[in-house]
């Protein structure tokens, strides 16, 4: 048997607490209590510790003087709106960009990255809701990358909007419409055109920002 390393059982415990945070087995706003989760994932308080602060800095969990971590809340519908307003901003001027930008070798990164997930997941079991989730991310990134601006990029990375997006959306069915939006923001970028790939990631900010929106 091998006998895990520290590292492995750090990532290990902080990749548990964070699914029981993103599935609601540890409520929004709840307070945690560090040697009763030890308990529960039968490890010392030292790793839960350790995966606590790498979830402060994904603002998943929360740190006050004296009352130590809770689960942050979610979003409230402002903070929705805002967060898309800000995409909004952000994303279709870069996907325009992209599109100007596009080599063989990026066409080829950014196929690559769809063919990761060529269907939406059949039901919304945790584990395939976080690999399209992750897909999501990725796919995003990836646009903002060609279109070049580090600064752009860096904003957009530091919202953790999928984080927060993937909280509110758990179990809730939204994939098969995703990948749809996705393949027209694509063809667009492998198009080279860039009206069409701003178009598309528009429609595709806006019809997620309703989407949600509606059922907050
Ligand atoms: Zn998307």
């Amino acid at each position: 048997m091998r006998i895990p390393t520290r590292r492995v059982l750090a990532d290990d415990v902080y990749e548990q607490i964070r699914a029981l945070i993103m599935s609601d087995g540890m409520a929004p706003g709840a307070r945690v209590n560090i040697d009763e989760l030890a308990r529960r994932l039968d490890v010392s308080p030292t790793p839960v510790r350790e995966a606590l602060a790498r979830l402060e800095s994904e603002e998943l969990v929360s740190r006050l003087p004296l009352r130590g971590y809770s689960v942050t809340d979610l979003l409230n519908r402002k903070q929705v709106a805002d967060l898309y307003a800000l995409r909004l901003l952000l994303e279709p001027p870069s996907a325009a960009l992209a599109a100007l930008n596009m080599t063989p070798e990026s066409a080829q990164q950014i196929e690559d990255e769809l063919a990761t997930c060529p269907a939406a997941p059949a039901d919304n079991a945790y584990d395939d809701y976080k690999n399209l989730t992750a897909h999501d991310q990725r796919l995003h990134e990836l646009i903002l990358r060609i279109a070049g601006n580090d600064a752009v990029l860096q904003s957009f990375i530091k919202t953790h909007c999928h984080l927060h997006l993937f909280r509110l959306n758990f179990q809730q069915p939204f994939g098969v419409q995703t990948i749809t939006e996705h393949r027209a923001i694509v063809d667009a970028l492998i198009a080279g055109d860039p009206e069409a790939a701003s178009a598309a990631m528009t429609a595709h900010l806006e019809i997620a920002r309703a989407r949600l929106l509606d059922r907050m």
